[in-house]
Protein backbone atom coordinates (compact mmCIF):
# COMPACT_ATOMS: atom_id res chain seq x y z
CA UNK A 1 0.00 0.00 0.00
CA UNK A 2 1.19 3.57 -0.43
CA UNK A 3 0.42 6.90 1.03
CA UNK A 4 -0.12 10.04 -0.61
CA UNK A 5 -0.56 13.69 0.09
CA UNK A 6 -1.42 17.10 -2.62
CA UNK A 7 -1.68 20.61 -1.27
CA UNK A 8 -3.16 23.25 -3.59
CA UNK A 9 -4.11 26.85 -3.71
CA UNK A 10 -6.07 29.15 -6.18
CA UNK A 11 -6.56 33.05 -5.99
CA UNK A 12 -9.95 34.08 -6.82
CA UNK A 13 -10.18 35.56 -10.10
CA UNK A 14 -14.10 37.45 -11.32
CA UNK A 15 -13.35 36.83 -14.59
CA UNK A 16 -13.42 33.03 -14.72
CA UNK A 17 -16.13 30.43 -13.61
CA UNK A 18 -15.30 28.84 -10.34
CA UNK A 19 -14.81 25.23 -10.74
CA UNK A 20 -14.05 22.66 -8.19
CA UNK A 21 -14.01 18.83 -8.26
CA UNK A 22 -14.78 19.14 -11.67
CA UNK A 23 -18.08 20.92 -11.33
CA UNK A 24 -19.09 24.48 -12.56
CA UNK A 25 -20.82 26.37 -9.77
CA UNK A 26 -22.75 29.08 -10.64
CA UNK A 27 -22.75 32.33 -8.83
CA UNK A 28 -19.40 32.86 -7.21
CA UNK A 29 -15.98 34.22 -9.10
CA UNK A 30 -13.68 32.16 -10.41
CA UNK A 31 -10.16 30.83 -9.87
CA UNK A 32 -6.84 32.46 -11.63
CA UNK A 33 -4.73 29.55 -13.05
CA UNK A 34 -3.71 28.12 -16.52
CA UNK A 35 -5.98 25.32 -16.66
CA UNK A 36 -9.79 25.40 -15.09
CA UNK A 37 -7.89 26.43 -11.89
CA UNK A 38 -9.88 23.30 -10.31
CA UNK A 39 -7.93 23.12 -7.02
CA UNK A 40 -9.86 19.75 -5.82
CA UNK A 41 -8.59 18.22 -8.56
CA UNK A 42 -4.84 19.14 -8.64
CA UNK A 43 -4.66 18.59 -4.84
CA UNK A 44 -5.98 14.90 -6.06
CA UNK A 45 -3.28 14.90 -8.80
CA UNK A 46 -0.49 15.32 -6.37
CA UNK A 47 -1.85 13.05 -4.18
CA UNK A 48 -1.92 10.17 -6.53
CA UNK A 49 1.88 11.28 -8.07
CA UNK A 50 3.04 11.66 -4.93
CA UNK A 51 2.17 8.09 -3.30
CA UNK A 52 3.29 6.54 -6.38
CA UNK A 53 6.97 8.54 -6.24
CA UNK A 54 6.00 9.78 -9.67
CA UNK A 55 6.60 13.66 -9.54
CA UNK A 56 3.69 16.09 -9.06
CA UNK A 57 1.71 17.97 -11.46
CA UNK A 58 4.45 20.55 -12.61
CA UNK A 59 6.07 17.98 -14.22
CA UNK A 60 3.56 16.20 -16.03
CA UNK A 61 1.28 19.14 -16.79
CA UNK A 62 3.75 22.03 -17.09
CA UNK A 63 1.75 25.50 -16.64
CA UNK A 64 3.81 26.84 -19.68
CA UNK A 65 2.64 24.34 -22.13
CA UNK A 66 -0.01 26.16 -24.70
CA UNK A 67 -1.75 22.15 -24.50
CA UNK A 68 -3.00 22.91 -20.47
CA UNK A 69 -4.69 26.39 -21.12
CA UNK A 70 -8.15 26.09 -19.80
CA UNK A 71 -7.83 22.68 -19.29
CA UNK A 72 -10.52 20.54 -17.79
CA UNK A 73 -8.07 19.35 -14.92
CA UNK A 74 -10.24 16.13 -14.08
CA UNK A 75 -8.74 15.39 -17.64
CA UNK A 76 -5.35 15.28 -15.96
CA UNK A 77 -6.48 13.74 -12.96
CA UNK A 78 -7.32 10.87 -15.03
CA UNK A 79 -4.21 10.82 -17.24
CA UNK A 80 -2.22 10.91 -13.70
CA UNK A 81 -3.86 8.10 -12.44
CA UNK A 82 -3.44 5.93 -15.39
CA UNK A 83 0.43 6.87 -15.59
CA UNK A 84 -0.10 5.80 -11.81
CA UNK A 85 -1.72 2.41 -12.83
CA UNK A 86 1.40 1.78 -15.59
CA UNK A 87 3.68 1.75 -12.51
CA UNK A 88 1.58 -0.80 -10.78
CA UNK A 89 -0.39 1.29 -8.34
CA UNK A 90 -4.37 2.00 -8.62
CA UNK A 91 -6.62 4.19 -6.17
CA UNK A 92 -7.75 2.63 -3.22
CA UNK A 93 -9.50 5.81 -1.52
CA UNK A 94 -9.11 9.52 -1.41
CA UNK A 95 -10.37 12.11 1.39
CA UNK A 96 -10.04 16.02 0.31
CA UNK A 97 -10.31 19.23 2.48
CA UNK A 98 -11.86 22.20 0.63
CA UNK A 99 -10.68 25.60 3.35
CA UNK A 100 -12.71 28.65 0.98
CA UNK A 101 -14.92 31.15 2.63
CA UNK A 102 -17.41 31.31 0.29
CA UNK A 103 -19.32 30.12 -1.24
CA UNK A 104 -20.73 27.20 0.65
CA UNK A 105 -19.46 24.25 -1.07
CA UNK A 106 -21.96 21.40 1.12
CA UNK A 107 -24.73 21.29 -1.98
CA UNK A 108 -21.90 20.27 -4.95
CA UNK A 109 -20.04 17.65 -2.91
CA UNK A 110 -22.08 14.67 -3.74
CA UNK A 111 -21.94 16.05 -7.10
CA UNK A 112 -18.01 16.61 -7.54
CA UNK A 113 -17.58 13.19 -5.70
CA UNK A 114 -19.17 11.49 -8.83
CA UNK A 115 -17.44 13.10 -11.50
CA UNK A 116 -13.84 12.54 -9.28
CA UNK A 117 -15.04 9.13 -8.41
CA UNK A 118 -16.22 8.19 -12.23
CA UNK A 119 -12.81 9.71 -13.13
CA UNK A 120 -11.10 7.69 -11.20
CA UNK A 121 -13.05 4.83 -11.27
CA UNK A 122 -13.80 3.97 -7.70
CA UNK A 123 -17.23 3.96 -6.07
CA UNK A 124 -18.19 7.15 -5.48
CA UNK A 125 -18.06 5.66 -1.12
CA UNK A 126 -14.09 5.57 -2.12
CA UNK A 127 -13.84 9.17 -2.42
CA UNK A 128 -14.64 11.80 0.50
CA UNK A 129 -15.06 15.86 0.47
CA UNK A 130 -15.08 18.08 3.09
CA UNK A 131 -15.52 21.90 3.22
CA UNK A 132 -14.46 24.16 5.44
CA UNK A 133 -14.04 27.84 6.31
CA UNK A 134 -10.74 29.21 8.05
CA UNK A 135 -12.79 31.03 10.56
CA UNK A 136 -12.19 34.49 9.19
CA UNK A 137 -8.30 34.06 9.38
CA UNK A 138 -5.60 34.55 6.96
CA UNK A 139 -5.96 35.04 3.16
CA UNK A 140 -8.90 32.28 2.92
CA UNK A 141 -10.80 34.18 5.68
CA UNK A 142 -10.55 37.55 3.47
CA UNK A 143 -11.52 35.92 0.55
CA UNK A 144 -8.23 36.05 -1.72
CA UNK A 145 -8.60 32.11 -2.28
CA UNK A 146 -8.94 28.41 -1.54
CA UNK A 147 -6.90 25.83 -0.30
CA UNK A 148 -7.37 22.19 -0.86
CA UNK A 149 -5.28 19.12 0.93
CA UNK A 150 -6.09 15.77 -0.26
CA UNK A 151 -4.85 12.35 1.36
CA UNK A 152 -5.16 8.96 -0.81
CA UNK A 153 -4.09 5.55 -0.43
CA UNK A 154 -3.44 3.59 -3.28
CA UNK A 155 -3.02 -0.57 -3.43
CA UNK A 156 -1.22 -2.47 -5.96
CA UNK A 157 -2.47 -2.83 -9.29
MG1 LIG B 1 -3.39 24.23 -9.03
Amino acid sequence: MRIGIGYDSHRFDASRPLVLGGITIPGSPGLMGHSDADAIAHALTDAILGAAALGDIGRHFPDSDPAWAGADSVVLLRAAHTLVRRNGWTLNQADVTVIAEAPKLAPHVDAMRARLAEALEVGQGAVSIKAKTNEGMGFIGRGEGVAVMAVVTLTAV
